[in-house]
């Protein structure tokens, strides 16, 4: 339990109507009666309030009174961080929630630190990691699939796995070390057989949970794909028909899109960052070249490429330059202008393709389902319900997981003496612990929680 108190606008800055102060540690109701006045003869000190309680009144600075509040009182342990905990809900606005905030600091808390809030629920054991981490997706979410899987998290269904995972490895270890004090003749066949059993199901569960992280990286960070095409093919509007808004500038003339830009749109739950290009092409002047500078990288950069033709237009030579350029890409061929008469014959090619019209609007959403096949392929398959996806710092270490895992099989499988075998089961089992806390560094838990807002 820690000694100090806590505190920080949880809220965040700008205006709004409501900000929110938070306290968190053992003086959190000390230091509220000092800054806080209840209302009404009959009311009590937050000190004597009773938990999960609201109160109305006044906080005061140095005399002077700074803003009409609502307070709210909760006592440890049924709290965010298992701490007494006191929030102040105050006006909107960046000055009052910075006096207030002030008034709380003057009277013994300490400014948080990011993530510092729920890092006191990991440290108090109200979360493990998998789950403090969740938090942070949460917040993070852009879409409501990257949400489902955060809150899964959150509720511990990456954490129940990786335990049951983890309890499963010490049995076989506990059985392992029963077994090296006896000479390796007295070892019953079955013993061995059984110890190998149950770690081809741990290596199942690990590999399992592996397949989970591609998935887990679209939903966190999301795909980037470039829209690519000559001048004039409708980039642009295609940009915008999947944003659902006017945010690229769309010409009649050719080379308007000087820079690149990039929007995140919402693609049947993944978050796709577009980036519509300055038409990949050559020469112009210096802000054009910039621009095409740019776009080369936003092209090398993006995980899928939408490249966009007009077909009311006769295949060009820079068509054909460019679709030289892509073809080794993961793209998806987007044919535009289908309100217009067909005069594009494209060459031959079993790559996905998709008729469009940005103009009306037409097969919208027969692009956004060949993006979404696209984006999946190559993946696992995924569950109707969104599940609780690993992060690269688990995969990392379940990558070490495995290899462990594997290098004790071999050693069992082998005839190879228990200790030895031990050694790597060990490893496996320490690694899975690592990766929901139980054997967390403090450099570790500041990489983690670091990534937190102030006020988390
Ligand atoms: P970009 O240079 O590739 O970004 O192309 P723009 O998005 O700026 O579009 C170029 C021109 O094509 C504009 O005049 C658009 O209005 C027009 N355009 C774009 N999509 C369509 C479409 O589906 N049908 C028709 N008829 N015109 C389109
Ligand atoms: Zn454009």
């Amino acid at each position: 339990m820690s000694e100090d108190t806590i505190a920080a606008i949880a809220t965040p800055p700008g205006e709004g109507g409501l900000a929110v102060i938070r306290i968190s540690g053992p003086h959190a109701l000390a230091i509220a009666d000092r800054v806080f006045q209840p209302a009404g003869s009959r009311a009590r000190k937050p000190s004597e309030a009773p938990t999960h309680t609201l109160h109305y009144g006044f906080v005061h600075r140095g005399g002077r009174r700074i803003d009409e509040v609502l307070l709210a009182v909760m006592r440890r342990p049924r709290t965010y961080t298992r701490e007494d905990v006191v929030e102040i809900s105050c006006h909107g606005g960046l000055l009052v929630a910075r006096l207030v905030l002030q008034a709380v600091l003057e009277q013994g808390a300490r400014l948080a630190q990011p993530g510092e809030f729920t890092r006191r629920a990991f440290l108090n054991g109200r979360l493990d990691l998998t789950q403090a981490e969740a938090v942070a997706d949460l917040i993070a979410a852009r879409t409501e699939r990257a949400l489902a899987a955060a809150r899964e998290q959150l509720e511990g269904g990456l954490s129940r796995k990786l335990h049951r995972l983890r309890d499963d490895l010490m049995l076989a270890l506990a059985h392992l070390e029963a077994q090296l004090d006896f000479p390796e003749e007295d070892i019953a066949p079955d013993t061995r057989e059984g110890i190998l059993q149950r770690l081809q199901a741990g290596l199942q569960l690990v590999e399992e949970l592996l397949r989970s992280a591609e998935e887990g990286r679209i939903l966190r960070q999301g795909i980037r794909a470039a829209i690519v095409g000559r001048p004039n093919v409708g980039k642009s509007s295609l940009l915008n028909l999947l944003l659902g808004q006017d945010r690229a500038i769309v010409s009649p003339r050719p080379g308007t899109t000087r820079d690149t830009i990039e929007e995140t749109a919402n693609i049947r739950g993944i978050p796709v960052v577009l980036v519509d290009t300055a038409g990949v092409r050559e020469a112009g002047d210096e802000i054009e070249q910039e621009g095409i500078r740019r776009s080369h990288r936003a092209v090398e950069t993006a995980d899928l490429l939408l490249h966009v033709f007009d077909r009311s237009e006769p295949w060009t030579p820079e068509d054909q330059q460019l679709w030289e350029w892509f073809r080794h890409r993961k793209r998806l061929l987007v044919l535009n202008k289908a309100d217009l008469p067909c005069r594009l014959v494209l060459p031959p090619s079993d790559e996905p393709r998709v008729e469009i019209s940005c103009r009306t609007g037409e097969g919208l959403e027969r692009l956004k389902t060949c993006m979404e096949n696209l984006i999946w392929s190559g993946t696992a398959p995924r569950a109707e319900a969104p599940e609780a996806c690993i992060n690269a710092r688990h995969q990392a270490i379940l990558l070490r997981a495995r290899t462990a895992l594997e290098h004790a099989l071999g050693a069992l499988h082998d005839q190879l003496p228990l200790d030895l075998v031990a050694v790597d089961l060990r490893a496996a089992t320490d690694a899975v612990g690592e990766i929901v806390g139980q054997t967390a560094t403090e450099d570790l838990l500041d990489i983690i929680f670091s990534r937190f807002c102030i006020g988390k």
